[in-house]
């Protein structure tokens, strides 16, 4: 059962800010992750803030200087539909179809998706782990098999979000604003790894809101893709997935390549070493091989997901080949 809570429509970011800086206030943008929460007693709140009247945060528009700009409360049903993001930004089209079901997307925004809390079921269930401000990880030496490859530390969750891998891929920027004011981060540094903050997942402070998603003008020559793996075929997060985007010249030479994986890390994991043996060469069946392998390397499994390393290195191998 849902406990009891104030409510509160505000009009504008700057009332939303003003209220969220409350502490037990929190923001409700479709409410499918954090009713959720509420319900199953993840966390508190006295009071929720909902943006969801703001028509000023939703939507999709081409900016003067090129690139996008995507309104926090867009939902994810008219992400993957959009025409631009379609033919533009492929990974992000691909990433938003694969979220959940028909009713999620039509619910769920691309703000909220971002900002949603870890799937851990520690987390989710009855245990006051680190991640609630406990002081153990019940996962490190327990049910672990959807837990973390790389980037685990105190606490070994997955960041659960299929639109950021896709984002970082893209070099997407966020746009936040809160009681200092408004910033923009890029989307790689907008998430946190446990060594940095137990807690919290993201940079937002109290009171900060993300506003809009930024995209860059599209570069000439590039592709870009997402690839999910899932238990069974909707309704489901990643046991594993990678977006991908790459820039070739004209003669096929990369000159740019962006690896993401999700479902591996507590934040989604750029897959450095595969970036470096794919700049610089034609992508060939070798080439994806070795890229596949270099991702993989400096995995550092847990007792019961060793099976990530070979089902990493199988999709990235396999979504390079489609790609070339
Ligand atoms: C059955 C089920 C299956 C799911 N499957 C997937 C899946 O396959 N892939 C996937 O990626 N997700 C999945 N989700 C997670 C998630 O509910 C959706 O992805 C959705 O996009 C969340 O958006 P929302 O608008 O409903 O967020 P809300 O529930 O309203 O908010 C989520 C969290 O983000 C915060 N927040 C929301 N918007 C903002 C903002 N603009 N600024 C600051 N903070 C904000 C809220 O305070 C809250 O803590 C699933 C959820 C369920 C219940
Ligand atoms: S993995 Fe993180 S969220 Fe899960 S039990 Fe450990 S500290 Fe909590």
């Amino acid at each position: 059962m849902l406990p009891n809570f104030t409510y509160l429509r505000a009009k504008t970011v700057t009332e939303a800010v003003r209220a969220l800086a409350a502490p037990g206030a929190r923001l409700h943008a479709g409410g499918t992750d954090l009713l959720g929460c509420l319900r199953d007693g993840v966390f508190k709140a006295d009071k929720l803030v909902s943006v969801s009247g703001m028509a000023a945060l939703r939507g999709i528009a081409k900016v003067p200087t090129g690139g996008l700009r995507i309104g926090a409360l867009t939902t994810l049903a008219d992400v993957a539909a959009n025409k631009d993001v379609v033919r533009d930004y492929p990974a992000l089209a691909q990433a938003a179809l694969a979220v959940g079901s028909p009713q999620l997307r039509n619910q769920g925004t691309i703000g909220g998706n971002v900002c949603q809390r870890p799937r851990c079921w520690y987390f989710r269930g009855d245990f006051h782990c680190l991640r609630k401000g406990g002081d153990t990880c019940y996962a490190m030496q327990g049910e672990n098999r959807y837990h973390a490859i790389f980037g685990a530390s105190a606490c070994c969750m997955v960041h659960p979000s299929d639109t950021a891998v896709a984002l970082v891929a893209l070099g997407a920027r966020a746009r936040i604003t809160g009681p200092g004011g408004a910033r923009t981060v890029p989307l790689s540094s907008f998430f946190v790894l446990p060594a940095k903050t137990v807690t919290a997942e993201t940079v937002l402070g109290r009171g900060e809101v993300l506003t809009d998603i930024l995209l860059p003008a599209p570069e000439a020559r590039t592709k870009s893709a997402f690839r999910k793996v899932r238990s069974r075929g909707a309704w489901d997060f990643a046991l594993a997935s990678v977006a991908l985007a790459l820039t070739a010249d004209a003669t096929g030479v990369v000159t740019h390549a962006q690896v993401v994986l999700g479902a591996a890390a507590p934040t989604p994991w750029r897959a450095a070493g595969a970036e470096k043996a794919l700049v610089g060469n034609k992508l060939t069946a070798e080439l994806a091989a070795r890229a596949a392998q270099a991702a993989v390397e400096g995995a550092e499994p847990l007792s019961q997901n060793e099976y990530k390393v070979a089902l990493f290195k199988g999709i990235v191998e396999e979504q390079l080949l489609a790609m070339a």
